[in-house]
């Protein structure tokens, strides 16, 4: 209950943390609780130090899919009432975004992610508020790879696509996404250097008075947060992580002015940020799920991962 007070207070940005399972006896993580989770960081000297950051909720490796999207519904309800949402799945190649967003490989019920659980609780309350409310739901889906922004659904730009059922949903994803491979082939695992983005358009007409509803959601799940050595990576590779810094520290930028009530936002500075300059700040809502890879080599990632998501909260 506090948490949510706490939130009420600081307005429409939340950060949650969620760590995913340890491929090692002992990782990084010490702590875990609902609000806070602690880092045993490694010093020269040898002593290890405790490092711990305070969010608005804390997910450890134990928590399901389920858990992590309950705290998430709300926003989804929101969507539905007109209002502007983005969720971002923040973190090191490897730590665990694409898991959140859209589940394991071929995912069963209860492993689905939150794109698709969102997409469900969308249907679902447009069903109920029929005889209110007429809902109409339209997705796209897009990639940003080095600042270019692609339609994965479409040869045209910006492609709007009416969908009525989850099914639908889930076809036009799998599309996404071999659409998305088809370049991969070249450059190994380029999901993991490029910014994806499904978003729903929800159209509701009021049935008395006539009155438009309009809302959004975007469910982004971003490219590896990971610094590349710049005396190792030469050429595109340099590109794409010169491209991939830019505009994570664009978005952080973005997020933490608004959290900071400034009155500047430097929206222009990166395409992602431009994409969604319209749902970021003013009535928008905005989550950010990081996460924590807990083996102790990803520590110094881990960390830089921490202070991006305490800068932005
Ligand atoms: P990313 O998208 O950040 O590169 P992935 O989501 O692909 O990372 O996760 C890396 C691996 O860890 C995958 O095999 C994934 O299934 C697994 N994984 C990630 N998070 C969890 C979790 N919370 N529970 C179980 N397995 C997970
Ligand atoms: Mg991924």
């Amino acid at each position: 209950k506090l948490y949510n007070q706490v939130q009420d207070l600081k307005g429409n940005i939340r950060v949650y943390c969620r760590v995913r399972p340890c491929h090692q006896k002992q990782g990084s993580v010490s702590k875990i609780d609902e609000g806070s989770i602690s880092l045993l960081v490694p010093s020269k000297n040898g002593k290890d130090g405790k490092k711990t950051f305070t969010f608005n909720r804390c997910f450890g490796p134990n928590s399901t899919q389920a858990e992590v999207f309950a705290d998430t519904q709300p926003l989804i309800r929101s969507v539905l009432d007109g209002y502007n949402v983005c969720i971002f799945a923040y973190g090191q190649t490897g730590s665990g975004k694409t898991h959140t967003m859209s589940g394991p490989n071929n995912p069963d019920e209860e492993t689905v992610g939150v794109n698709y659980r969102a997409l469900r609780d969308l249907f679902l309350i447009s069903e109920q508020r029929k005889d209110t409310i007429h809902y109409e739901i339209r997705v796209q889906m897009l990639e940003i790879y080095n600042e270019t922004v692609r339609d994965l659904l479409s040869a045209d730009d910006a492609n709007l696509v009416p969908v009525q059922s989850t099914a639908d949903v889930l076809s036009l994803m799998d599309l996404g996404f071999k659409n998305r491979a088809v370049s991969a082939t070249a450059m190994n695992d380029r999901s993991s250097r490029s910014h994806s983005c499904l978003t729903v358009h929800v159209h509701g007409k009021d049935l008395t008075s006539g009155k438009t509803i309009r809302g959004s959601i975007h469910l982004v799940d971003l490219a590896g947060s990971e610094r590349v050595d710049k005396s190792e990576v030469t050429g595109d590779r340099l590109k794409e992580a010169q491209h991939i810094n830019k505009s994570l520290a664009a978005l952080g930028d973005v997020i933490s002015s608004l959290a900071q009530k400034q009155s500047h936002v430097p929206y222009r500075n990166s395409k992602l940020t431009q994409l969604l300059q319209d749902s970021l700040g003013g009535q928008a809502k905005t989550l950010m799920f990081v996460h924590i890879a807990p083996e102790q080599d990803a520590v110094v990632e881990s960390i830089s991962t921490l202070k991006f998501a305490e800068r932005v909260s």
